[in-house]
């Protein structure tokens, strides 16, 4: 006995987003059935705007409706400074902190010799660009998550853009081994900040 389409779909559906089996996938299908019908349609709205409206800023990388993103059209931030993050969501945790008044940059992943990620398969080529660009650019602070993968990501970009004169600099590590920037609270993410250390 299979289930009826509409239902099959939606499981499979489920079922691509990551950490979620078969068994949950079926019962937040069941559970979506049983929704009102506005909360159904808010949900599959949201699920389409995010994709239609939502672009990559074409500076910095973050998710934005306009492009240049706020961040990056803001003229009182502090231009000579990026950090550079993982994912747009670690901005996020950034700016809750009210701290940093710098521009940002996000990778949108790290490099990865595990799984084939190199250099070029993630957005460092466009903050060459950028710095190449932006002379005002005096320090650059690597705020990518405290992994292997982070750690080889510090340390590559380090290589890099020293030679270029300018400083970089890696968050210090109240964070725990393997911390993600995204969960990390505001006052562990400020003292990180603040103890950032030479590369
Ligand atoms: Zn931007």
């Amino acid at each position: 006995m299979q289930y009826p389409e509409p239902i099959a779909k939606l499981i499979d559906s489920y079922m691509k987003l990551p950490g979620i089996g078969e068994k949950t996938a079926t019962r937040l299908a069941f559970y979506t059935l049983g929704m009102d019908q506005k909360d159904v349609e808010d949900f599959a709205k949201s699920l389409l705007s995010v994709k239609k409206d939502l672009h990559y800023c074409s500076i910095c990388g973050f998710i934005t409706e306009d492009d240049p993103c706020p961040i990056c059209r803001d003229k009182s931030r502090d231009r000579s400074t990026i950090l550079v993050v993982e994912h747009s969501q670690d901005i996020m945790a950034m700016e809750r902190m009210h701290e940093y008044h710098g521009l940002y940059h996000v990778l949108h992943g790290s490099i990865s010799p595990s799984e084939g990620t190199g250099p070029m398969d993630i957005n460092i080529p466009a903050l060459l660009k950028r710095l190449q660009k932006n002379t005002e650019v005096k320090e650059i602070i690597v705020a990518t998550n405290a992994s292997l993968d982070g750690e080889t990501t510090a340390q590559y970009l380090a290589k890099l853009i020293k030679p270029a004169g300018i400083r970089v600099t890696r968050l210090a590590h109240g964070l725990s081994a393997g911390a993600n920037i995204d969960y990390t609270d505001e006052v562990t993410l400020f003292r990180a900040v603040q103890g950032r250390t030479e590369m």
